[in-house]
């Protein structure tokens, strides 16, 4: 739903569509709605009861069962009389003695670091909301929240943790240790919290309502109108193609029309993830030893004997998330970047929804990297049974990185663009008013109750329910 655009257009409550850059009205939401952009169906907001109480609520328990899952035993199997056990804490130890440090990094910056970082910011600054406390460093902490989000992959590592056990559950007895059980809920919590989390109105209660730079119109391209769209908070700022340096009113974050250099980073990234696709697909991932006799695996080897074993929805898994989503996420940014070359406006809904598939799916091809890791920390019998990780699954690992990166680095907006909209970007229909960096956190708690602001252009103070 938008606001229809009308004679006299408010300047409050103005977003710019960060995927097809139409300038809409938002109008006041009540919980349970969502306002979508009428051009490419982009979620602008989404009002839920109770937000802040709710996230809160729901990012401490996550936290918790963070907290949790560290101390006590994962998983433990027994096979031909022996039994190992494993907890999270001692995963990275054993790829590390595996000679992998790099993949046990890997697994404590996405299962363990990242996200407590991300809800240690959300706890801040919801707490900092919903008591009224002016604390230090709230719109930096919010603004780093929105650049961690994309990297939270708890529901990935648990798939990975189901497919590691369907894999080993032939071979040995398995047991699932309390960490296991808060793993599970942590999981759950996470995907919870981040759905709560309205950063619509986190913004507004952390920093009030700028206005939009005087002649900002509703259903207009916001780069026609020497506009851009912050990516963190959504304030739409005075912003021409060829400033370099424009910080958001609000959050501080810098605003472009268009992501720098989008085309040639998304290629670059790209490419990158081209090259080492090779090697992830022709080395081993994985050796499994079992009485003495090392049998290598590479990712289609793996599906292959997955298969014939009879497992194939698991092997349906490994297929779709290592190869199928991988190959098919790189082919649809390549697509895009060329149709972005030769915009299309007729098309172009149908490409951003294949942009918002491509990003949504891309870190779910960590499933296999995720396997190999617990595998190789938990199967270590020697001679006996063993696994050990392959040259291949740092490759596929970084390779699923890049292409993450690949996708973040592309602006969906520019395949809206027809030849005449990118040439008027760069020559604004007005004077846009002059700018005043905001990268500096204010000290007093700025808001709907309070007049301190750092924004250079007038701040309304609009009332909850104008949300
Ligand atoms: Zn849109
Ligand atoms: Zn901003």
């Amino acid at each position: 739903m938008f606001a229809p655009v009308t004679a006299s257009v408010s300047r409050r409550r103005l977003r710019a569509c960060e995927c097809c850059d139409l300038v809409v009205a938002l109008p006041a939401l009540r919980p349970g709605e969502r306002a979508r952009c009428p051009r490419c169906d982009h979620v602008f907001a989404q009002r839920h009861a109770h937000a802040v109480q709710r996230t809160l609520a729901l990012a401490t328990a996550c936290l918790m069962m963070l907290v949790l899952t560290l101390p006590f035993e994962f998983i433990a199997f027994a096979t031909h009389g022996i039994s190992a056990s494993l907890s999270l804490v001692d995963a990275p130890t054993a790829l590390t003695a595996e000679s992998y440090p790099s993949l046990a990094v890997l697994l404590i910056l996405t299962i363990v670091l990242l996200p407590a970082l991300y809800l240690i910011g959300v706890i801040y600054t919801h707490a900092a909301i919903g008591l009224k406390l002016p604390l230090p460093g709230m719109r930096g902490i919010a603004r780093t929240l929105s650049h961690l989000r994309p990297w939270m992959m708890a529901d990935v590592f648990l798939v990975g943790v189901m497919v590691s056990l369907v894999k080993i559950a032939g071979m040995a007895d398995i047991s699932f240790g309390p960490s296991f059980w808060a793993f599970c809920a942590f999981a759950l919590l996470m995907t919870k919290t981040l759905a709560s989390i309205d950063v619509d109105r986190m913004w507004f209660a952390l920093a009030g309502e700028p206005s939009a730079p005087t002649g900002t119109l509703p259903g207009m391209g916001a780069a026609l109108q020497g506009l851009g769209s912050c990516h963190s908070c959504g304030l739409i700022n005075a912003c021409t193609a060829h400033e370099a340096h424009v910080a958001c009113r609000r959050c501080g974050d810098p605003v472009h029309q268009r992501k720098t250099a989008s085309l040639q980073r998304t290629w670059a990234w790209l490419v990158a993830a081209l090259i080492l696709y090779v090697p992830a697909n022709v080395f081993p991932i994985m050796s499994t030893v079992s009485l003495g006799e090392s049998d290598p695996q590479t990712i289609a080897g793996g599906i292959v004997l997955l298969w014939s074993h009879g497992d194939w929805p698991i092997a349906l898994v490994i297929f779709v998330a290592s190869i199928l989503v991988p190959a098919s996420k790189m082919i649809a940014i390549a697509w895009l970047c060329i149709s972005a070359q030769r915009p299309d406006v007729q098309h172009a809904r149908a490409r951003v929804a294949l942009y918002r598939i491509t990003e949504y799916i891309g870190r779910w091809s960590m499933v296999d990297v995720f396997v190999v890791a617990l595998l190789a920390a938990l199967i270590q019998l020697g001679a006996l049974m063993s696994v050990h990780p392959g040259p291949a699954a740092l490759s596929f690992a970084v390779v699923v990185v890049l292409t993450m990166l690949s996708a973040q680095s592309f602006d969906p907006r520019l395949v809206w663009d027809t030849p005449e909209e990118a040439q008027l970007a760069s020559k604004p229909l007005f004077q846009a008013p002059a700018q005043t960096s905001a990268s500096h956190e204010s000290p007093a708690m700025p808001g709907p109750v309070s007049s301190g602001s750092t924004a250079s252009s007038p701040t309304v103070s609009p009332s909850q329910d104008d949300l």
